[in-house]
C-alpha cells in the first residue's frame, strides 16, 4: 500500500495541473494514525475557488489508493506565500510559459511600509528577457497577471509573489 502522504503529494493543483499541491505549498502535512489520515492544506489565494475541487482530489486519491477515512483540514495561519513554491515547481512553471514570483514580499509585523520599491523585474519564460511589461493585473485567474516580452514579442503569465 502507498502511504498516505505519497499518494497526497501525488494530487495535482485543480488551476495549475502541471504542479502537485505539494510542489505549490500548499499541502502542509499528512498524518496517518490507525487508518485515519489527516490532510493539512493552506489554499494560495483566499479568492481561489479551487479549494472544493483540491479537497475533492484529495479524498478521491486518497480513496482509490485504500484510504477511507480521511479528514482535510484547512489552514490559514501562517497563511500561504508563493515563496512555498518548490524549486522544482518553479521549474514546471517555466517550462509551461508561466514566470515562477520573485521573492514574496515581507509581512511586516509592524506599521506596513506602502512602498514596495522599483517594481521588480519578472523575466519572460521563454527567452530569458528581463525586457517585459504588464498587459494585464489578471491573468486567466487571480493568482496570475499577462505580461509581454518586449524582445520575443511573446505574451506570458506571471505567477504573482503573495
Ligand atoms: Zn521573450
Amino acid at each position: 500500500m502507498v502511504s498516505a502522504r505519497a499518494v497526497a503529494e501525488a494530487v495535482t493543483d485543480p488551476e495549475l495541473p502541471m504542479l502537485t499541491l505539494a510542489e505549490l505549498g500548499v499541502l502542509r502535512d499528512v498524518t496517518e494514525e490507525s487508518g485515519r489520515v489527516e490532510v493539512t492544506i493552506t489554499p494560495t489565494y483566499t479568492g481561489c475557488p479551487a479549494l472544493d475541487t483540491m479537497r475533492a482530489d484529495l479524498r478521491k486519491s486518497l480513496a482509490d489508493a485504500g484510504y477511507g477515512d480521511v479528514e482535510i483540514r484547512t489552514v490559514l495561519d501562517p497563511p500561504w506565500t508563493s515563496d512555498w513554491i518548490s524549486d522544482s515547481g518553479r521549474r514546471k512553471l517555466r517550462e509551461a510559459g508561466i514566470a515562477p514570483p520573485g521573492p514574496a514580499p515581507r509581512r511586516a509585523s509592524g506599521p506596513i511600509p506602502l512602498a514596495l520599491g522599483p517594481t521588480r523585474r519578472v523575466r519572460c519564460p521563454h527567452c530569458g528577457s528581463a525586457d517585459t511589461a504588464e498587459v494585464s493585473r489578471f491573468g486567466a485567474t487571480a493568482c496570475k497577471s499577462l505580461r509581454r516580452c518586449e524582445s520575443c514579442r511573446e505574451p506570458f503569465e506571471h505567477f504573482k509573489e503573495i
